[in-house]
């Protein structure tokens, strides 16, 4: 504590420790623009120090029987159940992300991630036996990469923190995750109570900024594997920095939602409009629909019938467990969602609702970073609004008239995280799933991710995802009897 600012630490080698020359960023609360915590502005130093120290600790937990790996990630299963409340709220502050969000929806899955991760850690040391002939015999071995880089975003901290190591941790790696400038403090809460848990070493936490660090961290000749959740063009950065390591990329999205005239229509304005886009994160997830697709037919009725929806979202204190909806993650990122705005009416597109945006949006909150939901139509797919990722609350339509145009719109992006299509009509439901190029496709919902499928994305929107394999890599051994 410094005054009512918190600083928080490095987690590196078991020890909690500042930046080595004391250097700190602010962390701003996006929904009042006051500085509430400091962090470290960690850079070369610390990335070499955390790097050798997730070396040095890595011949034992690699060693380590899987099952007492699995020991340990109950223990922080634990945790996350014990301290729930307080890091829902720590992340909340952070990054805006409404409370009735990462109280009710992300910390009470994280218990069971850690859980399911413990569960699965003998999948790291399955091989397979080949028998080549009489007297020849293949195997394959599972071995972990060594020390993985984790490098997340901002929008849900904790909940990236989870995926990517619980399971690179329980496949045998040592790692170093590295937290978005932007909103660290929960993982670097985080870091607090897992010092108490790990061997120092095993887990290792530095922040800082991308350039700086985390460069640093990817560059590494110490790090075997980086996974990535973040931009598209970080992505490309880092493949220049961290040459041929193998890569997870889980990046950005221009996620279609196609609703069909003869969906569910209750459903699915609510699909749309609630889940989809507009709350939960301000539109600041990598798989917010941020292109509506509607059939012709159900155009005019639907753009009403989200209109009226929209109208009567909660925006205001994410802390407050009836908003709907919080503000923009950073004084940086509302800009950028402005200039879109701005953007949006330059090209043409036809505003529905929304536009306003600054403190007259939330006056009881006049210093925060707030955009009001908006919604643009057009026809042409090929605007820039329609193109670019604008990780915000601000929405576009288009309509179609037949399934192949809603195909060929949808798939008409340089991006392929996730669609959503709404449809009573169970072959075409099958026919969207075959057509789509996603990684994700949901049928009547939208933004579910249980733990147990693959989440992952196919063009710029990258490859692999956080799974125990992907944190292994094989090895073929041939045995002549
Ligand atoms: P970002 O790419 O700017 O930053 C992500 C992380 O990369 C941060 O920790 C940042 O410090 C770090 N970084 C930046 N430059 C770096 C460099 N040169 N070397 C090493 N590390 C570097 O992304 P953001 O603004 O924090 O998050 C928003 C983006 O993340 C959006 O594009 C969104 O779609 C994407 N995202 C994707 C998923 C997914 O699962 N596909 C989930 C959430 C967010």
């Amino acid at each position: 504590m410094l005054g009512d600012v918190i600083v928080y630490r490095n987690l590196i080698g078991g020890e909690l420790r500042p930046a080595a020359d004391g250097r700190t960023l602010d962390s701003v609360n996006p929904a009042t623009g006051e500085t509430w915590a400091r962090i470290p502005r960690s850079g070369p130093a610390e990335a070499e120090a955390a790097v050798a120290a997730a070396r040095a600790a890595l011949p034992r937990w690699a060693a380590m029987p899987a099952l007492g790996r699995a020991r340990y990630l109950r223990q922080v299963a634990d945790l996350f159940t014990r301290h729930a409340d307080e890091l829902a709220r720590l992340e909340t502050t952070d990054n805006g992300r409404v409370l009735r969000d990462t109280l009710h929806r992300d910390l009470p899955g994280m218990a069971f991630l850690w859980q399911l991760a413990a569960g699965q850690v003998l999948d790291a040391v399955k091989g397979d036996t080949v028998l080549l002939g009489p007297d020849a015999l293949g195997l394959t071995r599972r071995e972990p990469y060594g020390v993985v880089a984790c490098v997340i975003p901002w929008n849900s901290p904790v909940s990236t923190f989870s995926a990517k190591a619980a399971f690179a941790l329980a496949a045998g790696n040592t790692v170093v995750v590295k937290p978005a400038e932007q909103a660290s403090a929960s993982v670097l809460r985080l870091a607090e109570l897992l010092a108490e848990v790990f061997p120092p070493g095993v887990l290792n936490i530095v922040a800082g900024l991308g350039e700086e660090v985390g460069e640093a961290l990817v560059g590494h000749r110490g790090v075997q594997k980086v996974s990535l959740t973040g931009s598209t063009e970080t992505a490309l950065r880092i493949t220049r920095t961290a040459g041929v390591k193998p890569m997870t990329f889980e990046l950005g999205g221009k996620s279609p939602v196609i609703v069909f005239d003869d969906a569910d229509l209750d459903r699915a304005v609510d699909g749309v409009t609630v889940n989809s886009i507009y709350t939960g994160n301000a539109g600041q997830v990598c798989v917010a629909g941020s292109r509506i697709l509607i059939h012709r037919p159900i155009w005019a009725e639907l753009i009403q019938r989200i209109a009226e929806r929209a109208g009567k979202l909660v925006l205001g204190e994410p802390l407050d467990l009836a908003t709907e909806m919080g503000p923009i993650v950073s004084r940086e990122q509302y800009r950028r969602v402005v200039s879109y705005l701005e953007l949006a009416e330059a090209e043409g597109a036809e505003r529905v609702f929304g536009g306003r945006y600054g403190a007259a949006v939330v006056e009881a909150l006049p210093g925060g970073y707030w955009v009001e939901p908006a919604l643009y139509t057009t026809t042409d797919n090929g605007l820039r609004i329609c193109q670019e990722e604008i990780f915000g609350p601000v929405a576009v339509a288009l309509p179609f008239d037949t399934e192949a145009e809603a195909v060929r719109l949808a798939n008409d992006s340089r991006y392929g995280l996730a669609a959503g299509v709404w449809t009573r009509d169970l072959g075409r439901a099958h026919r969207m799933i075959r057509d789509l190029e996603a990684g994700t496709v949901w049928v009547n919902t939208h933004r579910q991710m249980p733990p147990g499928l693959p989440f992952g994305g196919v063009k710029d929107s990258g490859y692999g995802h956080d799974a125990m394999i992907e944190y292994t890599r094989e090895k073929a051994a041939i045995i002549q009897i």
